[in-house]
């Protein structure tokens, strides 16, 4: 055994074992997906700097009072950066279930029943690991 191959991923091992069309489509899509991760990382991090910024300027404005028309306004901006938040980070945990999947070589099975996903579905939703009629 050469040094080459001595130093290969176990995962990745497994993959060239397995049928090379259905390898190179979980290598795509992982690529697809590790893109995905990073942009939402940084969508992540911009959510909390306006969180941090519209939680200072209620600070400033020195009011809890949601009967306040700038107080409720900020109130509001809070909570939209909440929630678009809190959906960043469960789309964050999706992307990284998916790529360990991808790593496992399961990436295209329904997490459920095992049934092959449909590639359409996959293209769609890179994410999805559950087949439709388990989504
Ligand atoms: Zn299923």
């Amino acid at each position: 055994m050469s040094d080459a191959e001595a130093g290969l991923d176990p995962g990745a091992d497994q993959l060239s074992r397995g049928r090379d069309d259905r390898a190179a489509e979980a290598q795509q899509r992982r690529s697809v997906l590790t893109a995905l991760q990073s942009e939402t990382v940084s969508t992540i991090e911009v959510l909390d700097r306006q969180i941090e910024r519209v939680t200072a300027a209620r600070a400033d404005a020195n009011t809890d009072d949601e009967h306040d028309p700038e107080g409720a306004t900020i109130a509001f901006e809070r909570s939209q950066a909440d929630a678009l938040r809190s959906a960043a980070v469960s789309r964050l945990t999706q992307i990284d279930t998916a790529i360990a999947r991808v790593d496992a070589g399961t990436s295209d099975r329904c997490a459920v029943c095992g049934d092959p996903i449909p590639p359409l579905r996959l293209a769609a939703r890179p994410f999805a690991t559950t087949c439709l009629r388990h989504a």
